[in-house]
């Protein structure tokens, strides 16, 4: 039912552009549309889309994610059937919020004009059945400012648009898709704290084009991977939504997908099939670490643009059909993992962990690759593995996308933190974690870390030389100031919390160098103790709730 509307109005879409020259509100084009696939939209492009359809629907409604580097609003699409005015509206409303957003990389242009295409799908069908169980956010030009500086040089291997495509980072030169745990970007942060922190959506995907791997499968896609996220939402997306998605798209779209990876070693593809890695700072992985669904969408960059598109958009629709299917589930899932979240926090056992290090194992369901021979040119260090023209089906390779469990530390009741340094608390604040204050003096056992090493990396990474430390973890007996900071496990958003204050964890605010001024020493080397503390007693501590 839902294909034949999209189907419909699909078709309207067509037809009215034909004769749209006599028709004074026809329903927009994406620039990708009449061009014929030789150019991408614009930033005002892409406003004019969304304003025409706003003229046309009263479905929709724009609220603004953030403002660019340069200075761009970027656009916040609500679509509802009523459109809610806030998410207050929804409080006594079984409806479900998603969010699908684009374009993060701005060279990678298709599910920018895919999601334009979705708005209109939803907002132009006069009864969606969509719209009964869901209210859809998206946002189509996350990044504002790369989209515009189009060259034909960017993105070189891409197989158009013919006209160019944007950059990858923003104004200020960063890779938003890095940017999960220290929120440093405008345009993340403002995703945190305008989409997920005010609406809590269910799901969320981000559209991208990969360069790697060659194969026929146009569409790949996965799930976040973070092993410190909900077994059970792990659970559901490999079994449920991995064959869910991939038979919609068979079915109503005759097209093929398969998880994204690339081959662990292209001279031997059989061996393994491997996705992008499980750290946060990648937004897909980032979002699972809070306990809702989460999917990267990873267009094959050597198809033409028209399908590219294409891919993005049925890939799209069928996330929309499935979730539209299995809202009540859905909804159970994520309510049950944040109280399971909630409730580890209350009463840690020894079983509970922060993992540390992971290993990459595969997950049972083992992927068919549609590829090609293989053969190796040059020698030594120009070596290179390119496909021949024959194909060649590799069946049953195994998918390396379960991580587990290599090096953990014990997961605490909460985190006391003596610092009051406001980049520190403002970030965990920013990211929806609650952090308290302590109204009286304490004295209790605590886990101290002493970091004997830090070791700064050797090169920038996102413009950080990353610290990792080494040290060593005792109980002591401490005394808490009255003011003391204080962030309990016991909250949903604790494994973002954990993954924040961890001082060995991979994606981590001692990672990114926030606690570098606590930690170096500046004339000579000195033990240090982190100044964020291990809670596990059950000694009630007296906090006034700061609630953000
Ligand atoms: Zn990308």
């Amino acid at each position: 039912m839902l294909y034949d509307n999209f189907m419909k109005v699909a078709a309207a879409v067509i037809a009215l552009s034909i004769s749209q020259a006599c028709m004074a509100e026809s329903p927009p084009l994406t620039r990708a549309e009449s061009s014929d696939y030789l150019a991408t939209s614009r930033y005002a492009d892409v406003m004019t889309f969304i304003h025409d359809l706003q003229r046309q629907s009263g479905l929709l409604r724009v609220e603004t994610l953030g403002t660019s580097p340069e200075g761009k609003q970027i656009p916040l699409l609500v679509i509802g059937d009523p459109v809610p005015s806030s998410p207050a509206d929804l409080h006594r409303d079984e409806r479900a919020v998603v969010y699908f957003q684009a374009n993060i990389h701005a060279g990678e242009v298709e599910g920018k004009e895919a999601a334009l295409m979705l708005a209109r799908s939803l907002v132009l069908e006069l009864s969606p059945d969509i719209l009964d169980r869901l209210v859809v956010l998206i946002a189509p030009i996350f990044n504002a400012d790369g989209n515009d500086k189009i060259s034909q040089d960017n993105r070189p291997r891409q197989n158009g648009p013919a006209e160019g495509v944007g950059i990858r980072f923003n104004g200020l030169n960063q890779d938003l898709n890095r940017d999960g745990m220290k929120l440093e970007s405008p345009e993340v942060r403002g995703m945190v704290q305008n989409v997920l922190n005010r609406w809590d959506p269910v799901f969320f995907l981000d559209a991208h084009t990969h360069n790697g791997s060659y194969h026929e499968e146009p569409v790949t896609w996965v799930w976040g991977l973070n092993p410190m996220g909900d077994r059970a939402l792990f659970d559901f997306m490999e079994n449920t939504v991995w064959p869910g998605i991939e038979k919609r798209m068979r079915r109503e779209f005759d097209t093929l997908t398969i998880p994204h990876g690339d081959f662990l070693d292209p001279r031997q593809p059989e061996k393994g099939w491997v996705p992008l890695g499980p750290e946060p700072r990648y937004l897909s992985n980032y979002v699972g670490l809070r306990n809702r669904l989460a999917v990267l969408d990873e267009q094959y960059p050597y198809v033409d643009f028209k399908t590219r598109v294409q891919g993005s958009y049925h890939l799209m629709v069928s996330f929309l059909d499935l979730l539209h299917d299995q809202r009540d589930r859905i909804v159970t899932l994520t309510r049950e993992a944040d109280r399971r979240t909630i409730e580890r926090g209350l009463n840690p056992t020894s079983d509970d962990v922060f993992i540390i290090d992971h290993d990459q194992a595969a997950l049972k369901r083992p992927v068919t690759i549609h590829g090609y021979e293989m053969k190796v040119e040059g020698e030594g260090r120009t070596v290179r593995v390119r496909p021949t023209e024959t194909r060649q089906t590799y069946k049953d390779v195994p998918y390396l996308a379960k991580y587990t469990a290599k090096q953990t530390v014990s997961f605490p009741k909460g985190y006391l933190i003596t610092v009051g340094d406001p980049e520190i608390i403002g970030k965990l604040r920013e990211h929806g974690i609650v952090v308290e204050r302590l109204v009286a003096p304490v004295r209790l056992p605590v886990e101290v870390f002493t970091v004997s090493k830090l070791t700064g990396s050797g090169r920038s990474t996102q413009g950080h030389y990353t610290s990792t430390v080494e040290g060593q973890a005792t109980l002591e007996e401490r005394e808490f100031a009255s003011g003391t900071y204080y962030v309990r496990t016991a909250q949903s958003l604790a494994n973002v919390a954990a993954y924040l204050l961890e001082p060995q964890s991979n994606d981590g605010l001692v990672f990114w160098n926030y606690f570098d001024r606590y930690l170096a020493y500046q004339w000579w080397p000195e033990p240090k103790e982190y100044p964020v503390y291990k809670v596990y007693d059950s000694v009630q501590l007296v906090t006034e709730t700061e609630v953000y």
